[in-house]
């Protein structure tokens, strides 16, 4: 077991080269400006491996200073659009030819399972990578035929034109740390700004690695800089400092709110990507089976830290008992070990305390009258394991039916009618997704206009693609990642309008 589970020449000598508390500040690896570094954790031992520095106020304001000074660079600001879609294809064919080392370090930092994270994680970040490339040079605007009441026989000629928003403060959360920098960087690279990029303090190596390959493929100083830390300290920093146009923020809606208020004491422009508690659906006439899996996958993929999981699952009453006990039957089987071991399926949670705040939930739910069909505990074992569970009877206001628990839970509730259901899917201050299980079209044509939810998928469950626009109605959040639509997040529109 010990030898499977050891790191790679690869992975154990960019660990060598990047040194202990060293971060991307321009082109340079620096340490914090104090010299304080912070633990990074295996999750699946407790073992810490490496230090990361911990950023400090003036480190932030270091790399918000390099990352104006590379927005007004002619080598960046002057850049065709069609070299920088060549740019950003560059980064993507680095990152695909390192992809095996990405994903282990991912495994190793977040616990996920490194087939899981060279399958997903590494393969969705260069897909939407490539996807974003080809934007580069599609920023179009319109001409505007306009008529001016008080010109009258004016002759006038009107455009709109897409700008960068300048320098963004990107924070991102520790669940799909190099996804979610990509999601992140992907439209800044495209269009034209630049970044200062906050990975989660329980994740900072592959931001680290991809800071490198940003740097190989060519990137002038400064168009993008990690800085790792904590939130309070330097997410804080980005979200208030006042020569940041715009932050960016994915992770839980209570530091989302923090930095909406941040970021309005100086109006900068904010798009947030927050939490969610999606509901998952089975209509009477589902597939049993294949519903039974998928709402199995809904919660369980990435041990349940994802903010679509589904975790809420509503069934109709006619076959509750077999499609709760299913998902309980498949929770059963899954292994629980170590990310890089082969055979894992599911790894840790991310965290002592997230794994201890997963358990707090569960004990909350069974104090509260829910019943554990699976599961219902910490592994016993070391590092952060919780067992994934089911609970039931659990009430719809019940605390693990209304909070984001980020974990391997399950609350499986009974429904007896569409507007029932389509009211308990939608009693909650999210938003974000939910899913649709049945194969009556009409019934489910019904269905998806009354959730409010900003994906909804049917007959299916976090299936995400880079054309796709992803966010969040209500409380989980602003603004649409992904597909086109993220080009209005990273762009200013300007209106020209000339007599001629
Ligand atoms: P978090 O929201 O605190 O952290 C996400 C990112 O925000 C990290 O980079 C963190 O350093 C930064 N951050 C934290 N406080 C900040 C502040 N005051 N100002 C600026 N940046 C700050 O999430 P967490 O504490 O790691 O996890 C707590 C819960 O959040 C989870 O259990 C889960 O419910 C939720 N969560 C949701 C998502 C999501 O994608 N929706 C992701 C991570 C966590």
């Amino acid at each position: 077991q010990g030898s499977r589970i050891a790191p790679s020449a690869a992975v154990t000598e960019f660990l060598s080269r990047l040194g202990e508390g060293r971060m991307l500040i321009g082109d340079r690896w620096v340490a914090a400006a104090d010299g304080a570094t912070f633990e990074v954790v295996d999750p699946a031992t407790g073992t810490v491996f490496h230090r990361a520095p911990q950023a400090t106020v003036a480190d932030v304001d270091a790399a918000v200073a390099a990352a104006r000074e590379a927005f007004e660079n002619p080598a960046w600001a002057a850049m065709t659009p069609t070299a920088r879609g060549q740019l950003l294809w560059k980064l993507a064919d680095l990152m695909e030819a390192n992809a095996d080392e990405l994903a282990e370090i991912e495994s190793l930092d977040n616990g996920k399972a490194k087939l899981i994270a060279r399958h997903a994680d590494v393969a969705m970040a260069i897909d939407f990578l490539r996807y974003m490339a080809g934007w580069a040079t599609k920023i179009e605007g319109a001409t505007i035929p306009v008529s001016v009441p008080y010109m009258p026989g004016a002759k006038l000629f009107a455009y709109t034109q897409r700008e960068p928003v300048g320098v963004v403060g990107q924070i991102v959360p520790w669940n799909f740390p190099l996804l979610m920098a990509a999601w992140k960087l992907g439209p800044v690279l495209a269009v034209g700004c630049t970044s200062v990029l906050k990975p989660a303090e329980q994740t900072p190596l592959s931001a680290l690695r991809l800071g490198e390959l940003i740097l190989e493929a060519g990137y002038p100083a400064g168009v993008v800089n990690v800085v790792t830390g904590f939130g309070h300290i330097s997410g804080a920093r980005l979200a208030e400092h006042p020569d940041v146009d715009k932050v960016a923020f994915t992770g839980s809606t209570e530091v989302g709110k923090l930095i909406g208020h941040a970021a309005m004491r100086n109006l900068k422009r904010v798009s947030l990507e927050l939490g969610g508690k999606s509901p998952v659906i089975v209509l009477p006439d589902a597939d049993v089976a294949q519903a039974v899996e998928g709402a199995a996958n809904a919660i369980f993929f990435n041990h349940g830290q994802v903010c679509t999981a589904g975790s809420r699952l509503y069934v109709h009453r006619s076959i509750f008992d077999r499609v709760a006990e299913g998902v309980a039957g498949a929770a059963k089987g899954i292994r629980l070990g170590h990310g890089l071991d082969p055979e894992t399926q599911m790894g840790p949670l991310v965290s002592e305390e997230q794994a201890s705040r997963v358990a707090g939930y569960i004990t909350k739910g069974l104090s509260e009258g829910a019943q554990a069909l699976c599961g219902g505990r910490r592994a016993d074992r070391e590092g952060y394991f919780v067992e994934p569970t089911v609970l039931v009877g659990c009430a719809q206001d019940a605390t693990v039916v209304r909070e984001e628990i980020f974990g391997p839970v399950l609350c499986a509730l009974p429904f007896d009618d569409l507007d029932e259901v389509a009211a308990m899917a939608n009693d909650t201050p999210y938003g974000l997704a939910a899913s649709v299980w049945g194969t009556d079209l009409r019934q489910i044509h019904r269905l998806v206009p009354k959730i409010k939810a900003g994906t909804v998928w049917v007959n299916a469950h976090n299936v995400l693609d880079a054309a796709l626009p992803f966010g969040g109605f209500k409380q989980s959040g602003w603004g649409r990642e992904m597909g086109r639509s993220v080009l209005d997040l990273y762009t200013e529109e300007k209106s020209v309008c000339m007599v001629v």
